[in-house]
């Protein structure tokens, strides 16, 4: 074994103790056996960005990765040594004078990186070299340049993150590119969308933001089809907001474009997870062609001058309310200063009423709060019941149809520009685009969005 620092690249504390007790390194290939008897067979990986100092993780022969706690570990026999190559073939990126200029930010998640086939181990890949060697599809529809503002997870973004993408994507497009596209974890990036589409208004060019579900180890990976039509989309699509683009069925027949204020990660695994709500998707994207869905976005104009307002104040949050609630909760936010409540109510917008007092103190001191619904779908209707009157009168204001991430990123924008309450509950009433809408399609409910024609086969199917 080769005992030096360099070998335990990442490994802290007890994770770090165990595979010196044992005499092990990272790319080791091991058999571990635990103290249930279970045997583990593969590969040790370096120690990843979220990884705590309790795990070891192995690349197993089946390509899934496993962490073992080390107070389970009852035996590590090496096998081997198999050290990962981490160089992905870089090849000189082409560039076209007759093809669009499209500019690649990148902030981390999945789509920011390759695995190594055999170890398992994360490659970043994200010089225009590296996404060419990966997608070589990718010269032919755009010249490329690519920036990497953040390595994140996108659980690890946040205010001062979205304040600095805002601006990066404001200064490419003020130095002339065709169109953005944005690499982001999928988790969060609907709240990123969301918050996109208030500090960044008016853009003459496509803003795109792409993901991926799957890693690109796995042959199921969406990562580079997203990114082909993500850069089509930024490059020639007439859209010039900020939209998400995502697999649109489960299989690779078109992607979709989500307007950014409206949309929503809704599986957890399928690649086909995001899904626009309480309206239809803006477009559908392939290789070959677009086909929108709507003409009622803002069109790509060259002339026109963007704006860029990055400013926020993130003493913001969202109660998702569940029945037995307490109105400690709310007087606990109080306390400690936030200035902004989103709630997610139950039904037309509803909470118990011992909370009425609570949020009638909040708003008594200056909080503002507001009102959505965890139905997702639908309006928040606080004249239809008493309760809801209640609320009305205690001072809480209801958002209609505005999703829930949406108003909590809108509201903390909204909140670094004023804290005067009639001011703040004005400009979180009066639409920037589409984050609220007059009704709801009558097939803006999950049509269109890949899924029902894909049940519709499966139904046919089974049918006797
Ligand atoms: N957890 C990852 C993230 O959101 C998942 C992904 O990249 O899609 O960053």
């Amino acid at each position: 074994m080769n005992d030096n620092n360099e070998a335990l690249k990442g490994y802290r504390g007890r994770a770090r103790q165990c595979l010196s007790e044992w005499k092990v390194t990272v790319w080791s290939d091991v058999r571990i056996v635990n103290t249930a008897g279970s045997v583990f067979e593969g590969v040790i990986l370096p120690r990843s960005e979220n990884f705590d100092d309790l795990h070891l993780v192995l690349k197993q022969k089946t390509g899934y990765n496993v962490g073992i706690h080390v107070d389970r570990v009852s035996s590590i026999e090496e096998l081997g040594y198999k050290k990962a190559v981490y160089k992905i073939p870089e090849k000189e990126f082409p560039s076209d004078p007759a093809l669009p200029n499209v500019t690649l930010l990148g902030t981390g998640g999945t789509i920011a990186s390759r695995l190594d086939y055999r170890t398992g181990a994360v490659i970043p890949a994200f010089t225009p070299g590296e996404l060419y060697g990966a997608v070589p599809e990718l010269a032919d529809i755009a010249n490329l340049t690519t920036k990497k503002i953040f390595g994140v997870f996108s659980e690890n973004m946040g205010w001062p993150q979205y304040a600095a993408l805002a601006q990066a994507i404001g200064d490419e497009i003020e130095a002339g590119a065709d169109g953005i596209v944005i690499g982001h974890g999928t988790d969060t990036m609907g709240h990123t969308a969301a918050v996109l589409s208030f500090m960044v208004q008016q853009s003459p060019v496509p803003i795109v933001l792409v993901g991926s579900q799957r890693s690109s180890d796995r042959p199921s990976s969406d990562a580079a089809l997203n990114l082909i039509h993500a850069v089509k989309a930024a490059g020639y699509g007439s859209i010039a907001e900020v939209q998400i683009c995502m697999f649109g069925p489960t299989s690779d027949q078109y992607g979709l474009l989500h307007r950014g204020t409206r949309c929503r990660k809704m599986h957890s695994s399928y690649r086909s997870t995001f899904r626009t709500i309480g309206a239809i998707p803006l477009c559908r994207v392939s290789r070959d062609e677009f086909q929108p869905l709507t003409d009622d976005y803002l069109r790509r104009d060259p002339a026109r001058q963007i704006q860029i307002d990055p400013v926020y104040d993130d003493n913001v949050t969202i109660v998702y309310y569940y029945p037995g609630m307490k109105p400690n909760l709310i007087e606990a936010l109080v306390d400690k200063g936030y200035r902004g409540i989103v709630i997610a109510g139950t039904g037309l917008g509803h909470v118990n009423k011992p909370l009425y007092p609570a949020l009638k103190k909040a708003v008594e001191k200056g909080v503002h709060v507001v009102m959505t619904v965890q139905t997702l779908w639908g309006y928040a209707q606080m004249y239809v019941y008493d309760t809801g009157r209640d609320l009305l009168d205690a001072g809480v204001v209801p958002l209609d149809n505005m999703i829930p991430e949406t108003a909590l990123m809108k509201l903390g924008w909204v909140l670094g520009h004023t804290d005067d309450h009639g001011e703040v509950l004005r400009m979180m009433r009066q639409p920037i685009n589409c984050e609220i809408t007059e009704r709801e399609p009558h097939n803006g409910y999950l049509v269109l969005q890949g899924g029902l024609p894909e049940t519709e086969d499966f139904v046919k199917g089974h049918w006797k």
